[in-house]
């Protein structure tokens, strides 16, 4: 840990003692949020961290003032893969870096900071063209260019193959082994089971995520309803303690299920009904809560409330 990093620690708790205290609240959409505001959809949004930094970080800021402990660095499309497709592949340093510092600016000294690190868009041979190495070098690239910006930790989200998300919590932990890493993976109602699209169902998840060092194991985003996340997250407890009993659990519900509106996405849950979900997840055992698509800093402000008071 170098001079510098240890004074931004001054004046709050290491993140990873910190989420062994209890409630830990995450933030809402950044996606949705930029869109609201006027971004178009399909634009790498992560250029915003140079383009329009007073956006990202005023999302930012709203996010903290509803109550949320930690941000999430606007650099979800930030690995190598889904940059090239914006042909910015060259870019992953800077644009990482400055998306964590973003997220400082806003956070302050006394609040959270998490890498946020999506998928890659492709898949691991023989199903897509990438090689292990290949993709392990490319998250590593991007949790170095994070920790470089300051931040506390690393959440890995919206996964849907166990190998990549493997591969991913390994190469940020071998770059930062002392930051915790959450990893989630997105999960849809299928019968009477939850399975990510590419099949994975949750006990297979959390095996492997707490098998590859990840300190907390989660869920996000998805097509499901409330009531199905409160079953998830259940089902995602009960998973994490036959595995292992120090294992945290932590949930990214969407605002409900999408439902398609002229061809685009709608979140229709109120903040007040999402808090309702929360306090059900909470009393579950999930102690990390936040909010995928469609939520926003009232959804989190109202989970603050409920939760808090
Ligand atoms: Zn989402």
């Amino acid at each position: 840990m170098t001079f510098w990093k240890e004074k931004i620690l001054v004046g709050r708790t290491a993140l990873k003692n910190r989420l062994r205290k209890g409630l830990f609240l995450l933030d809402g959409a950044m996606g949705t949020q930029l869109m609201t505001l006027g971004v178009e959809p399909g634009k790498c949004s992560e250029l915003l961290n140079f383009e329009s930094p007073g956006l990202v970080i005023r999302i930012h800021k709203a996010y903290l003032d509803a109550g949320s402990d930690a941000v999430l660095t606007n650099t979800f499309g930030g690995n190598g893969f889904a940059l090239a497709r914006h042909g910015l592949a060259s870019r992953v340093a800077e644009i990482n870096t400055t998306g964590a510092q973003r997220a400082r600016e806003a956070a302050g000294r006394s609040k959270y900071v998490l890498g946020d690190i999506g998928p890659s868009g492709d898949f691991l041979e023989p199903l897509g063209s990438l090689k292990p190495d290949q993709l392990s070098a490319t998250f590593a690239d991007q949790a170095g260019a994070l920790v470089a910006g300051g931040v506390d930790g690393f959440i890995i989200e919206t996964m849907t193959a166990v190998e990549e998300i493997v591969i991913a919590i390994k190469s940020a932990k071998a770059v930062a082994p002392g930051l915790p890493v959450l990893a989630s993976m997105s999960f849809d109602k299928r019968g009477d089971d939850f399975k990510t699209m590419m099949g994975v169902d949750v006990k297979t998840a959390v095996s492997f995520l707490v098998a590859a060092g990840a300190d907390a194991v989660g869920f996000n985003c998805g097509t499901t309803t409330l009531d199905e996340y409160v079953d998830l997250a259940k089902r995602y407890v009960a998973a994490a303690k036959a595995v292992n009993d120090k294992v945290l659990v932590f949930a990214e519900p969407n605002a409900g299920k999408p439902e398609l509106l002229d061809g685009k996405a709608v979140y229709k849950v109120t903040p007040d009904e999402f808090a309702e979900a929360a306090k059900k997840i909470y009393e579950a055992g999930v102690i990390i809560i936040g909010g995928c698509c469609g939520t926003t800093p009232e959804h989190i402000n109202a989970v603050s409330k409920k939760l808090r008071s």
